[in-house]
């Protein structure tokens, strides 16, 4: 799409000329304020504000005719002012199911200061009916649909809603975000898309309902196109590549990976990138090399659970048939280190899974691994077969409380063991993962196994962490929790005398541990919340005088 084509598209739907100006104030809403994912103090240390940037905002903003003026808030790292509200025509918003509560806020304030609301992004596009106050919906993947948004507006409708027919999208045709409108100086990282969507079938997934199952990439001159505009900006550093499944297209991959070799080879390494994979990706051994050539040193992979029924019931299959910590180990070995996604709460969890899950976590030495309570996300199968059960909860898709993560608050359904035994499993699993000497024990045993030696160690110039010395941020580390002084120097020495090519990240996982050592103890008093709450609803009340009185008459 180029704007000539774009601008004719809308001129044609709207039948007149579309030449307005628009002055489009998007915000990006907050995240819940504990979240696993939100390590604002881990970010303080290194002078960011938040972990990342709105990607999906700043790829809408590349679609708007070049006469709409836009201005980005992230409202995880600044606030948005009566001044941009002022300067707007109209606010742009929308994300995910945790951004859910202040997404809803900002509609509300919009509409306080009289300016008309377009909501889009996952949650909306799952779950529509709870923004019904919005005034334009623009629901699913936008490419396709951007176009009759603006012809609508420059008609002069001012309500409306779009809906995308589902995985049409050709991303080979997306045009890159406007990265231009970033703050690089709040972000720990930048996030890029190569490909949408994911092969696999996992029972509580949305991606899989909002993307499809058939990944569409990018072509490589589209990726290199997006990198090269950043380079020019000037930054350097952490790039995620935010993908649903990285290797969900591997013969793409293939093409692209030799070509982003050669780029960060002729750019002299100016990223280290991130990503998300399934753990199939252990099997192959060329593609590892090639993220590796590529310079990824870490991946998020969903494990899930240590039970073999469980991964088959919820049709986690890839998970089967193979020794998971096995698999983990395959991915240091090739330069990564590994967050790893597990989940509490399956049907098929017939007696405590606490104690599996712990020695999966230790075995594969997976320093931050994401515990949660399995949520029952709208627009899943799983969904879908709880409502059929008749066990989800009337309020399952709604966020009601305003602190809390998806870790704590899930559950959102009648599960078949008791939920006070899902609870005590999950807080032991907590408890046994998050105290710093087990924290500090996966560390010492990733520093045995993470092999980056032969990669790049200078950052790049520009790299906002060549202004971090590692003294410095060990002792703000230290400052934060104390606890982990001893334990953690240990590990330092170790990585020092063993594996100094692994030390930066070794560093960066400790610095996380400024925020999953709190956060865990949040959870935990979280659950112990719940518990607390199931015991008092089953407690025979005690009786008072009165009772009693009456009762003897
Ligand atoms: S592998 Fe990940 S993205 Fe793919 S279906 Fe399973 S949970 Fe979803």
């Amino acid at each position: 799409m180029d704007w000539g084509s774009l601008d004719q598209r809308i001129d044609e739907a709207a039948g007149r000329p579309a030449l307005r100006d628009c002055n489009v104030l998007m915000i990006y809403p907050r995240f819940q304020a504990n979240n696993f994912w939100n390590y604002s103090e881990t970010c303080k240390l290194i002078g960011a504000h938040c972990p990342t940037s709105p990607l999906g905002l700043i790829t809408v903003a590349a679609m708007l005719p070049a006469n709409w003026n836009v201005r980005l808030v992230n409202r995880n790292s600044e606030d948005v002012t009566d001044e941009d509200f002022a300067w707007a025509d109209m606010v742009m918003t929308g994300g995910m199911f945790n951004q859910q509560l202040d997404t809803l806020r900002l509609i509300k304030l919009a509409h306080q200061q009289g300016k008309p609301v377009v909501v889009g992004g996952p949650d909306a596009t799952s779950s529509p009916h709870i923004y019904e106050t919005a005034d334009f919906r623009v629901l699913g993947e936008v490419e396709d649909i951007i176009a009759r948004f603006i012809a609508a507006w420059n008609a002069g409708e001012r309500c409306g809603s779009f809906t995308a027919e589902k995985f049409q999208v050709d991303v080979s045709k997306t045009l890159a975000p406007r990265f231009d409108l970033l703050k690089f100086d709040h972000y720990m990282y930048i996030g890029v898309q190569y490909s949408r969507g994911c092969p696999f079938t996992c029972e509580f997934c949305d991606i899989i309902e909002l993307y499809g199952r058939v990944p569409r990439a990018k072509t490589p001159q589209q990726m290199l196109t997006e990198l090269q505009a950043l380079y020019d900006l000037g930054y350097r550093g952490h790039v995620d590549f935010v993908d649903d499944n990285l290797i969900g297209n591997r013969k793409s991959l293939r093409i692209f990976l030799p070509e982003l070799i050669a780029w960060q080879q002729a750019h002299d390494y100016p990223f280290e990138f991130s990503t998300e994979a399934s753990v199939n990706l252990a099997d192959d051994h060329d593609l590892l090399q090639l993220m590796r050539k590529a310079n990824f040193f870490a991946l998020f992979v969903g494990i899930e659970s240590p039970d073999p029924e469980t991964l088959v019931h919820t049709r986690k299959k890839q998970n089967t048939r193979r020794n998971l910590a096995e698999s983990i180990h395959k991915f240091y070995g090739a330069g990564m280190y590994v967050t790893a996604g597990f989940i509490v709460g399956f049907d098929t969890e017939k007696v405590s899974i606490a104690d599996a899950m712990v020695e999966l976590i230790e075995e594969a030495a997976i320093p931050a691994a994401m515990v949660g309570l399995l949520c029952a996300l709208p627009n899943t199968q799983l969904t879908r077969r709880l409502e059929k059960e008749g066990r989800l909860h009337a309020d399952y898709e709604r966020w009601t409380d305003e602190t809390g993560d998806q870790c704590a608050l899930s559950l959102n359904f009648d599960s078949l063991r008791p939920e006070r035994d899902i609870l005590l499993d999950y807080r032991r699993i907590l408890e046994r993962t998050y105290n710093p000497a087990a924290y500090a024990r996966r560390l010492h045993e990733l520093v045995s196994k993470l092999n980056r030696a032969d990669r790049p160690t200078d950052l790049a110039e520009g790299n906002r962490l060549r202004n971090v010395g590692l003294l410095e941020l060990l002792s703000g580390i230290f400052r934060h929790v104390p606890e982990a002084r001893e334990e953690f120097w240990n590990v330092i020495q170790n990585c020092r005398q063993s594996n100094p090519h692994a030390l930066r990240y070794i560093v960066g996982l400790m610095a996380l541990y400024v925020h999953l050592g709190p956060f865990s103890c949040f959870v935990i008093a979280e659950i112990n919340r719940r518990i607390e709450a199931l015991d008092d609803a089953v407690r025979p009340v005690a009786a008072g005088p009165a009772e009693l009185a009456r009762a003897l008459a």
